[in-house]
Order: structure tokens, then sequence, then C-alpha cells
């Protein structure tokens, strides 16, 4: 037994076979034809080009099955298309041929060796950099032949299992199957990652950052994974499976307990009322968010229109989006953010490859310097979908009342555009800001004078005031939301938002942890929004407080002067106002 940790991402127990996804990129050592003789060469030759075969034929029944099935548009199909024109490339079987007859290499070692060089090639060009995945893909299909391991896809699966990666994309936890895939944990990552933010709306049990985890770990083995904790157990003894099982049936009874109070409101004991919203990156999402107690949608992250591989969305895929979600919505109100692409989001083809792309130009950034025809373009669909419910525009990683202005004279151009076609829109649509880089929160009194309102993005506020990257999972530690330093920037921007008399919102991810449910109300933030999976469990919370207790918690963290003193505070009173939540294993879940 094995006891791994590392950063709890969602909650939930589970227990199940490990299924290694890295198990699929094969190491080849350096190995020899044998014996070293021109015939026992032949016969290697042979081998490789029968391997060959078997790989293009294997990506060509793959790619029909795709197609039938309607699980890759024309689009995706390409990329297959591509890795099975690696598989004819004539230098590689140059190569491979001279080193097997010439050196006595094994074709394994020769092609890894290719490839390894290729690999290199393509890392030094940023273009090509984002196909490395695809070269690992035709990597492991002519490995998997070579060596004759079985390739077990994802979407083979047939049996329950707990999925151990070294790392997952957004796009891969976007598309788990989850009939079979019951948890997962990952050697990398953060806790506001979009790998995270993604596990948690899909509610899939999951821990990060768990150092070490690939090495140990061959696959086939019985894993724990507590999202609860951060804990995973490898090999655990039957005791240990035994309380792990009760904990679970305690986790489950907890979240049935959840499940009735799901639409009453949130209001304080002593009647302070708090409205939560859900964030959401797909339209489709609405609906669970909605019956998970939403009365809106607080932060619509609309980059993930960009998912990997596919091509850029055009005016109407955003607008058909959008309006799906004001369908869905029935009137309640949807903050649309517009593109916040880079850096830990996705990046669309031709994105500039930069030295510190968190700090680079994404986001806003690249909407007003080098692409303001996507930018205008999205706004359009935006301000044509304002016509049909409550919508509203918000702009990312502002930094200057100069971004803000240059970005408000673009949607007044955009507007105007649209009037002269006489097409509706909404004239008085409101347009906010994510306060989410340190200069806002501190220009706060400013840009309140020109923003509709204000939506704290902690995550990123987090990460640009401490300075630390927010998906590393080695500097997780001092990734610290009670961080002092943040608390005064989130307090700087309230009064500055309450001075102004306009609205402010809280989107990042501790609006979804209870415990911070105490300083966000005694701050006076009666707006919340979240991940939808967390709005049950902060409700409840929010119910078994008074905002007079909120107040006086408040004066407390502001007071403190460590991140770790704040975080115990909370965390100590968290634990009585809800143990079966906060409460350790041994007193609460198990
Ligand atoms: C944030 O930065 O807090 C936020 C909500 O936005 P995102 O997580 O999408 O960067
Ligand atoms: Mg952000």
């Amino acid at each position: 037994m094995k006891f791994l940790t590392g950063i709890p991402v969602v909650d939930g127990v589970v227990i199940g076979e490990a299924y290694l996804l890295d198990t699929e990129n094969y190491a080849v050592t350096q190995r020899f034809v044998h014996p070293p003789t021109p015939a026992a060469a032949e016969r290697e030759w042979a081998r490789f080009q029968g391997a060959t075969e078997n790989a293009k034929l294997a990506v060509a029944s793959e790619l029909d099955e795709n197609v039938r099935e309607k699980r890759l548009t024309d689009s995706t199909a390409k990329i297959f298309h591509g890795h099975k024109e690696m598989f004819d490339d004539p230098s590689i079987a140059k190569y491979v041929r001279e080193r097997v007859f010439e050196s006595y290499w094994s074709p394994e070692y020769a092609v890894s060796r290719k490839l390894n060089s290729i690999r290199k090639q393509w890392s030094a060009i940023p273009i090509l950099r984002q196909r490395l995945s695809d070269l690992d893909d035709v990597q492991n299909r002519w490995l998997q032949q070579l060596l004759g391991k079985k390739r077990e896809g994802l979407r083979d699966l047939d049996r329950d299992v707990i999925l151990i990666a070294r790392d997952l994309t957004p796009a891969q936890t976007a598309n788990l199957p989850l009939k079979w895939v019951r948890g997962f944990a990952t050697e990398l990552g953060g806790k506001t990652s979009h790998t995270a933010i993604i596990a948690q709306s899909r509610q899939i049990p999951a821990v990060v950052g768990v150092n070490g985890l690939t090495a140990v770990l061959g696959g086939g083995e019985t894993v724990i994974v507590d999202g609860l904790e951060g804990q995973v157990i490898i090999d655990p003894d039957p005791g240990t499976v035994a309380q792990y099982r009760e904990r679970q049936e305690k986790y489950e009874r907890y979240l049935r307990e959840l499940e009735e109070l799901r639409l009453l409101p949130a209001e304080t004991r002593d009647g302070a009322r708090v409205r939560i919203f859900a964030n959401i990156e797909y339209p489709e999402e609405i609906e669970s968010a909605v019956a998970a107690g939403a009365e809106g949608i607080g932060l619509y992250r609309t980059e993930f229109l960009y998912e990997h591989g596919r091509p850029e969305p055009d005016e109407e895929e955003h607008f058909r989006a959008y309006s799906k979600a004001v369908d869905l919505l029935g009137g309640k109100p949807l903050v649309i953010r517009t593109l916040d692409l880079g850096a830990d989001k996705f990046t669309p083809e031709g994105f500039a490859d930069e030295q510190n792309p968190f700090l680079g130009c994404r986001s806003i950034r690249y909407c007003l310097l080098e692409r303001r025809d996507v930018f205008e373009q999205q706004l359009r669909a935006i301000l044509r979908v304002s016509a049909m419910g409550d919508v509203r525009i918000m702009l990312p990683m502002i930094s200057s009342l100069e971004e803000l202005e240059l970005a408000k004279k673009i949607i007044e151009g955009v507007k105007l555009g649209l009037r002269e076609q006489g097409v509706p829109f909404n004239e008085e649509i409101l347009v906010g800001i994510m306060i989410e880089v340190p200069s806002a929160a501190l220009m706060a009194d400013v840009l309140a004078r020109h923003a509709d309102f204000f939506s704290i993005g902690t995550n990123d506020l987090v990460q640009y005031t401490l300075a630390v990257d927010r998906v590393n999972a080695r500097v997780a530690e001092l990734y610290q939301p009670t961080h002092p330093a943040v608390f005064r920037l989130v307090l700087q921007t309230i009064e500055a938002a309450r001075r102004q008399g306009i609205p402010v919102s809280i989107c990042g991810e501790l609006s979804g942890e209870p415990h911070f449910a105490l300083p966000l109300v005694g701050l006076g933030m009666r707006d919340l929004s979240m991940t939808s999976s967390t709005i049950p469990r902060v409700k409840r919370f929010i119910r078994s407080i008074s905002a007079l207790e909120a107040g006086r918690t408040i004066d407390k963290v502001l007071a403190q002067e460590t991140a770790t003193e704040s975080l115990d505070m909370l965390l100590l009173r968290a634990q009585e106002i809800d143990p079966e939540l906060y409460g350790s294993p041994a007193e609460s879940l198990t």
C-alpha cells in the first residue's frame, strides 16, 4: 500500500482499477538486431514493413468508424489522414532501413530515434509545436505494432476505471467517457487549471499535482482517489478499502442531503440574501447549473469555442452558442466573457509563441492588438443575442483604463454597424470588466467610473499578485487565495465599486469553496459565481452563517499577517459550521 498526496480538485471518493493513460507512450532503449547478420536484418526489415502496413490499416479503420459514428467532423478527420501519411514518409523508411542493415539497430529503436529527431525540429517551430501530440500518436501506433502491445484507447473502455495520467488537457477532460471513467489523478496541474474546472463541471472526483504518480503505477492496480483530501492510495489493504467505502457512502449521503436544499435561497440566518450564479464553458451546462440552483450565468468562458483541433469559429457559430444559452436560461442573466485566449486557455492556430505566455499578448490584448476582426465578430454575435434576453458583456484581463476605453470604442463601432444594417440589439447592454490583474484592482476607483460592473477573477488575481503560475504543481503551495495581499485588493475593489454604485461579484474558484463564504459575505459580497457542482454546498454553508459573524470574520482576516493564519482560522470555523464537509475523515465522513 502506498499513499501519495496531491491537490484535491473535485470532491468525491472512488475506488477501482487504475488505467494508466501514459502507457501509450512507449520508451524504447537501444536494441540491436540479433544475431547481427544480413539475414536477421532482412527479417527485421520485413517486420518493420508489416508493422507499418498494420498501423496504417488501424488508423484507416478507426477513422472509418469515427466518421460513421459522427465522432469526427470533416475537419477533425483530416488530422488522422495526416497520421496515415506519416507512415508512408520515405525519409523515415530510408532512415530505418539504413540503420537496420548498416548498424544492426532494431527497427523500433531506429524509428523512435528518427521520430525523436523530427520532434526536436518541430519543437523549434511554433506552428508545428502544436502538432507534437500527433507525432506521439504516430510513434505510439508504430511501436504498438512492433512491440506487439495492444492499443487500448479510452473509447474502447468496457469497464469502470480510474484514470491515471501525467496530465490531461481541457479537451481530453471534456471528452472523458464518464460511463467508465469514475475519477482521475494526474501528476501535473493545479486547482484553477481549466482541466480542474472542467472536471468540476463534469463532477468527476479528481486529484491533480500528484508527484511521482505515473512512476509507481503500471496500470491494473487497485487505487483509491480521494478528491476530498487529495489522497491517492495505491494497492490499499482490505482494511483501508473498507474504511474508504464507508467514507464514500457517507459522502454520498451528504450529497443527498444537499439535494434537498438545492432550490432554497442562499440566505444567511439573519436574512442577508446572496445571489448564486454559475460559471460555464459550454451552453449545454446550463440545464445542470439551473438544476443545481444557479440564478443565472455569472461567467460564460467563450474561449471553449476554440477547442483544440476545431477550426476558428465564425460569427454564426458564436451566435448559435449564445442563443442556445439564452434559450436555456429562460430570462435569467447571462454574462458572456469575451475571448480569454492564450496561456492556460486554448490557443488558436497561428497564436504566437512567447516566452512568458501568461504575461504576453493574450486575452483582451490579443483581441485589441492582433485580432480585432475576431473580437468584432464575437461582439456582433453577442450584441445580436442581446436582443433576445438579459445578456451582458464582460471583458477579461483589463489592466488599464486605455484598454477598457479602446474595447468600448470597438463595441460602439460594432453597434453602429448593426444599427446601420437594421439588426436589433440591446442599446443599453451592460459592459463590465474582470478584475483579475493587480493594476485593475489598484485602479478600481478609476475603472469603476467607466465600467458597468466588476467581476473579481481571483484565479488570475492570486496568480498575478503572488507571481505564482496557477497551473504549476511545483509552486501550488505558494498559490494562496487567503494571502493578505489578495484580500486587500479584493476589499479595495469592492469599496471602489460600492462608492461608484456599480455591482460587483466574484467568479474565481474560491467563491465555490464554502469556507470563503464567511469573508466574502463579510466584505459585503452578495453575488457569487461558481462552478455549478459547488452551488449546493455553498448554499448550505451560507444558510448556516450570519452576516453579523461574517462581518466579524472579515475584520479578523484582514488583521492576519500571513495566508496560513487566515486559512487556518477559516478552516477551523468551517469545521464547526459544516463538520460533514470540513471535519477530518475520522470525525466526519468515515
Ligand atoms: C479568474 O481568473 O478568476 C476567472 C474566473 O477566470 P479564468 O479562470 O477563466 O481565468
Ligand atoms: Mg481569469
